[in-house]
């Protein structure tokens, strides 16, 4: 027997029982955004090499071994996006959307890296993401900040705290930088392979390292916030005064320095404890050169990204499994025409109502099990070939058996005290 073709391994099925609760986290996160004043954008999932590595990074997790880069059959070089900021900042320059104005967006789709799955982690999995450009200043980072806080409370999730740093500007990073290195250097023996390759490459990356064993080196390694620039240093200490003024938590942490290379200034985590290893559920901050590394006008800008099954898991939305709402009933075949024409009107009067009608035969006791099994409310029982009289029955609770004109039926289905629904 041949083996049962299987998905690729860390990309997943979204299964049925589990689209509810994605479709219900897809709109609160849509609400949300619009209610900030968002718009939607979609991007391809397909983009040039190039684009990723002049954007992320070039010795960054993401770019050196994370991406699914293939040359498609002109022998160009594509990747399928491991993240959206940068196909978005390529989607407003082609556009000619930040010319001269501000811009607020949001997008949700997958995204693809090669990670070693696991519960948190998959290969194929989804963000959803918002990217401001024309907004200068800490006012905005704190707006995001708020953002997604109102989506916690929206969702009814309570465990998670904020994490917030500031990487200041390039040059404060270059003058940092080097006493880093020198520093690196010096305790060489005790790092792992990884900080070494690292240290002179991406040294600030060397503090994101999650080694246990080389941690206190890393402690004492020189801090970022002692080599600030004075404008970052300011903006850091109005983002803490607004988030003071907001009542929004937070935690100053020095080592949180992001896996992408394009922050600058504010970076943040939402993290929680809930989720194990895998706990950022949410991740952005400034990235003010970032266009005008990718070609454009020197524009400010910020964003985050949300790992939408890891906000899933968080949230608990269990779902209520149904399929329908009224189920049809067809005692004999003669009535099937009568039956569907009748579960046509049902969905036209009773708009937002799923009404699914028998469709396969089977004795009435078949019948009443599937419409059991759909989760449905109420049966509705075809009594003619006409379809012009119906018996109504409640499956849930208490409730008579009534029989009715079928143009009374919408009537009565939409006083919820007769109807049951
Ligand atoms: P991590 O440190 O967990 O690898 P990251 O810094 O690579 O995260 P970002 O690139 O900032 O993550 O992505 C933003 C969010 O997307 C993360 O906080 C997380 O919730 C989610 N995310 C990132 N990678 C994955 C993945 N492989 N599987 C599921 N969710 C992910
Ligand atoms: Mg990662």
């Amino acid at each position: 027997m041949s083996k049962t073709l299987q998905s690729i391994r860390g990309m997943h099925d979204v299964l049925p029982e589990q689209t509810p609760a994605w479709q219900r986290l897809e709109a609160a996160l849509a609400e949300t955004a619009v209610a900030f004043g968002y718009e939607e954008i979609r991007m391809p999932i397909v983009e040039q090499t190039g684009l990723f590595a002049r954007s992320i990074g070039e010795v960054t997790d993401i770019v050196e071994k994370e991406m699914y880069t293939f040359d498609d059959r002109n022998g160009d070089s594509l990747t399928l996006r491991p993240e959206g900021t940068a196909g978005c900042v390529r989607a407003c320059l082609q556009h000619g959307l930040i010319h001269n104005q501000q811009r607020r967006l949001w997008y949700i789709g997958p995204m693809f890296r090669h990670e070693r799955p696991q519960k948190g982690r998959y290969r194929q999995f989804h963000q959803f993401g918002v990217e401001v450009f024309g907004v200068k200043g800490a006012e905005l980072d704190v707006e995001l900040i708020q953002m997604a806080r109102t989506l916690w409370s929206r969702l009814g999730i309570e465990d998670v705290r904020l994490e917030i740093n500031t990487l200041g500007q390039p040059e404060a990073r270059a003058r940092h930088r080097q006493v880093l290195v020198e520093y690196l250097e010096g305790h060489a023996d005790s790092l792992d392979e990884e900080a070494r390759r690292r240290m002179h490459e991406n040294p600030l990356r060397v503090l994101d390292s999650k080694n246990p064993a080389i941690q206190s080196i890393l402690e004492g390694a020189p801090k970022l916030a002692d080599y600030l620039d004075e404008e970052s240093a300011a903006d850091f200490e109005r983002t803490c005064e607004l988030l003071d003024a907001l009542g929004i938590p937070y935690r100053v942490n020095p080592r949180l320095v992001r896996g992408l290379d394009y922050y600058n200034k504010l970076v943040f985590e939402w993290v929680t404890e809930s989720l194990g290893a895998q706990g950022t559920i949410c991740a952005g901050g400034r990235y003010d050169g970032l266009v005008e590394q990718l070609g454009g006008r020197a524009t400010p800008a910020a964003g985050f990204a949300i790992g939408i099954e890891r906000l899933l898991s968080l949230a608990g939305d269990e779902g209520d499994g149904a399929r329908a709402d009224v189920y049809v009933i067809v005692p004999e075949a003669g009535r099937q025409a009568a039956a569907m024409r009748l579960a046509d009107r049902l969905r036209d009067g009773l708009a937002g109502r799923r009404v699914q009608c028998n469709l396969d035969g089977g004795s009435l006791k078949a019948q009443f099990k599937r419409a059991d099994r759909s989760g449905a409310g109420l049966a509705v029982i075809v009594e003619d070939t006409e379809g012009a009289e119906v018996s109504v029955k409640p499956l849930r609770g208490e409730g008579e058996q009534r029989t009715v004109s079928a143009d009374d039926l919408i009537d009565l289905l939409t006083d919820r005290s007769a109807g049951g629904l």
